[in-house]
């Protein structure tokens, strides 16, 4: 095997694998070493097979409406094994789609676990490679808890192996992971206990987007209790049991999810030796162009604790090469504005500060535009869902820095809108918009 290189990028993730190609169309000599399976946490473990899961659910919640809608639809039963099945091999199709993806731009794959050395090599299971640039794209694995019983629980790799649908999980954590796997865990028919360790699941979201994910997740039958920390779980007859702070014990599990955070894959990367600094966290520290403090080391994706989402780890890679090798010496990504989803029931798309965040950047120039509705589609259903929106607006001109929605379609919605707020939209042009009727979306254009 070839041995040198231009650039070697470690870790065939969503940033890896797109800053490979990116490179290697611009004619730069790429090797990228990856230890697992190809496409990284969103393709294996993350995005992808979650939004499979996340649809199933969604048809759980529809076939549960269908009557409202006159249908008489009697549902036999749902097979998680068959759905599993087809989701893996989807999946696994996926990841030949990224070799045979990588192998047409002409990079050279590597299998095996890398290593850095310092002075431009990298080792894998004994050979040594060696490139001027090398990209760190390992990404991030879940935090595992420290208490007692730890071993019992399962992450949310682990959900993506489960065998079967839990009849009762227990959950322990707050952030999008565990509002996600909560909601499609019940809308497939298992009873969720969720266990937050603040006052509230989705901190760092907007006040009324936690409210309204909170009401609709206590609404579909999820037990949330906030405040608590989980300190112990415990295998009994019954089934697991959770203890908690406040003398709270919550038993009969047949399942409990650790849904904790994520922390960077650095484990036995060499960083200390190549002399690459991290933070106290473990991520590898970057400058705005994901520079390290090595010349000729960068690192793009989850690995450097900035937003960690797919789009971004892609657009930084891709960045990163357009600047080396396509002529675009200030080819960056701004780290600001940047559109996410939540894949609850119904979903929650967000851009931009919360008005918590605005009132403290900005002060007495914020002003707030908010609304609450029942959506057209459960106008007549028997159970309802209230949707809500927000605009954050700052100064006379009432730019738009902040645009917040809950309710269906939220997802696909947000993207056009996230546009509009990176482009500096005001008030007046969002006033200035003809609504389509009826959506749920022409509320966001409608808001006095
Ligand atoms: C349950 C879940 C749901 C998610 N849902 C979404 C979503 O809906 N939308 C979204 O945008 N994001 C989502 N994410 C986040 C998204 O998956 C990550 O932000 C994204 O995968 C980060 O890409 P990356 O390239 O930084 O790292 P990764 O995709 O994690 O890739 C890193 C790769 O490096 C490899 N590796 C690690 N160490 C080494 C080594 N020493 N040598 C060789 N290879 C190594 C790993 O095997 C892995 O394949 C989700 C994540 C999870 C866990």
């Amino acid at each position: 095997m070839q041995r040198k290189f231009d650039l070697i990028v470690v870790g065939g993730g969503s940033g890896g694998i797109a800053m490979a190609n990116r490179a290697s169309s611009y004619g730069a000599k790429t090797a990228l070493i990856e230890a697992g399976r190809l496409g990284g946490t969103c393709v294996n473990v993350g995005c992808v097979p979650k939004k499979i899961m996340w649809n199933a659910a969604a048809i759980a919640h529809v076939l549960d409406e269908a009557g409202d809608y006159g249908f008489t639809a009697r549902v036999e039963k749902f097979d998680w094994a068959a759905l599993r099945k087809s989701r893996d091999d989807y999946v696994a199709w996926l990841n030949g789609r990224y070799q045979a993806g990588l192998e047409k731009n002409g990079v050279t794959i590597v299998r095996g676990r890398g290593r850095l050395e310092g002075g431009g090599t990298v080792a894998v299971d004994g050979t040594r490679l060696h490139a001027p640039h090398i990209a760190i794209a390992t990404g991030g694995r879940p935090i595992l808890p420290s208490w007692k019983g730890a071993e019992l629980g399962i992450d949310s790799d682990g959900f993506f192996e489960l065998e079967r649908l839990p009849r009762r999980v227990g959950i322990a954590g707050a952030g999008y992971v565990a509002v996600e796997l909560a909601g499609v865990m019940r809308a497939l028919g298992s009873e969720v206990v969720l266990f937050a360790r603040r006052a509230s699941v989705l901190m760092g979201f907007d006040e009324m987007l936690r409210e309204a994910v909170m009401r609709e997740m206590t609404a579909e039958g999820i037990e949330i209790h906030v405040d608590t920390r989980v300190e112990e779980a415990v295998r009994e007859p019954g089934g697991i049991a959770l203890r908690c702070t406040g003398g709270l014990r919550v038993a009969g599990f047949d399942c409990v999810l650790w849904a904790l955070g994520r922390g960077p894959s650095v484990a036995e990367l060499g960083l200390a030796a190549a002399g690459v600094r991290t933070d106290a966290a473990g991520h590898v520290v970057t400058d705005e162009f994901q520079c390290t403090n090595v010349p000729g080391v960068y690192a793009v994706g989850d690995v450097t604790g900035r937003e960690a989402l797919t789009p971004v780890a892609i657009a930084a890679g891709r960045r990163l090469a357009d600047r080396l090798w396509g002529g675009r010496p200030e080819r960056k990504l701004a780290y600001e504005n940047i559109p996410t989803v939540i894949f609850s029931h119904p979903p929650v798309g967000a851009v931009g500060l919360t008005e918590a965040q605005a009132r403290e950047r900005h002060g007495d120039a914020v002003k707030v535009y908010r609304t609450e509705f029942t959506p057209l589609y459960h106008a007549f259903t028997r159970k309802k869902s209230r949707a809500a929106m927000k605009l954050v607006t700052v100064g006379a001109e009432e730019r738009i820095v902040g645009c917040h929605a809950f309710g269906p379609g939220s997802d696909e919605m947000l993207q056009g809108f996230a546009v509009a707020v990176r482009m500096g939209a005001t008030k007046r042009d969002f006033d200035d918009t003809v609504a389509i009727h009826p959506t749920s979306a022409e509320e966001m254009v409608t808001m006095r």
